[in-house]
């Protein structure tokens, strides 16, 4: 067990250029007991950097729990002091901010729910003004880049210098593979934008469950992330939020021992780093890409089956010209040629027709 507990600030200075940064510990405190033990038993591990835990939680439906509030943070202290991790919550509003400093938790985060409110990140932002704490913003839950990038402003112009980014997807209508879609190319826009900026990664609110946690932490670090965030408890089955997404401490430490770390080192290093995520991000463009044009044809399936009911043909040429000609006007805008819209869009077209075909016939 630690001894010395280092600052945050050491922490991160020590990590800037030596990933990775491993950020973990229940969505929700829920008990002392329940703090105490997470804690010892990531501590154990020998593996994590810092213990993280939910105080206030934003849920979507009201009902369900809302965090344990203030108290939490003195379990958290007393968390550290047995174990010499530092600790990060979530904050809010400006009391989230008094409160956790207070305690002297040692990070602050800001959750994809406040990202999207301008009002609450400035809110969040005045709170911090004169104070010396690493703060790591979560991208909103809407793929919006500016947004994210207005949240990070506000926070820098309070003066805050440690500043960092956290990807746990983003929210997308009729996604099931993912509870957050990665959309892997805006956290890499984002790293263009801020390349001196840490990025971690939040496997866990990404999948929503256990069994993409491996996959998706890997795939961020091939993407050259800094680092990962990721949820674990003692008991994940009974925990009070996010039961599905969260891991024992052991787990967890068999997970990151199974990661592929890539190393940093010469020009040439850097290179190939660069090529392999410039690939990276082409597969997932593509996978993304792959992903959509299947929920095209499930909608064209539906599509389909309202023919079948109505007595409606197949094929309506009108509506198939204006779906093309708006393409070739968008494509034309985008850079692509009318030639390649035409062909990309009659081979989405057959396919499209082959689905409804199928389920008109069946
Ligand atoms: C969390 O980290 O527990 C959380 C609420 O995350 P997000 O803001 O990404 O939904
Ligand atoms: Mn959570």
């Amino acid at each position: 067990m630690q001894t010395e507990i280092k600052t945050m600030k050491q922490l991160m200075q020590e990590k800037w250029n030596k990933r990775p940064l491993i950020i973990s510990g229940p969505c929700s405190a829920e008990t002392e007991e329940q703090v105490i033990e997470t804690a010892t038993r990531l501590a154990k591990t020998g593996k994590v950097d810092v213990l993280r835990a939910g105080i206030w939680k934003p849920r979507t439906k009201p009902g369900l729990f809302e965090g344990i509030g203030a108290k939490g943070l003195s379990w958290l202290a007393q968390a550290k002091k047995i174990t010499g991790l530092p600790t990060t919550v979530e904050v809010a509003t400006a009391k989230h901010v008094e409160d956790a400093l207070h305690f002297d938790t040692d990070m602050l985060w800001i959750g994809a729910r406040t990202t999207v409110n301008p009002f609450s990140v400035q809110e969040v932002a005045d709170a911090l003004r004169g104070v010396d704490v690493p703060v790591l913003i979560k991208n909103p839950i809407n793929p919006d880049l500016e947004l994210w990038t207005g949240a990070i402003e506000r926070i820098q112009k309070a003066g805050i210098k440690q500043v960092g980014m956290i990807h746990r997807g983003f929210s997308n209508y009729g996604n099931t593979e993912y509870r957050n879609a990665p959309m892997w190319h805006l956290p890499i826009e984002m790293k263009r934008r801020f390349p001196e900026m840490i990025l971690i990664c939040d496997p866990s609110h990404i999948c929503g469950n256990r069994t993409n946690l491996q996959s998706i932490s890997q795939k961020s670090i091939d993407l050259d992330f800094d680092g990962v965030m990721i949820e674990s408890h003692i008991d994940p089955d009974n925990a009070w939020s996010d039961a599905k997404q969260q891991i024992t401490p052991e787990r967890l430490a068999e997970m990151l021992d199974a990661l592929i770390w890539r190393s940093e080192g010469t020009d040439k290093q850097e290179f190939i780093t660069a090529l392999a995520t410039l690939r990276e991000q082409i597969n997932h463009v593509d996978d993304e890409l792959l992903a959509l044009i299947a929920q095209r044809m499930k909608i064209a399936d539906k599509i389909g089956a309202y023919k079948r009911e109505n007595n409606i043909t197949i094929l309506q040429t009108n509506r198939w010209n204006d779906i093309l000609q708006k393409a070739i006007n968008k494509g034309d805008k985008l850079g692509l040629s009318q030639d390649f819209i035409t062909k990309y869009f009659d081979a989405v077209h057959l396919e499209s027709i082959n689905h409804q075909n199928k389920v008109m016939n069946s």
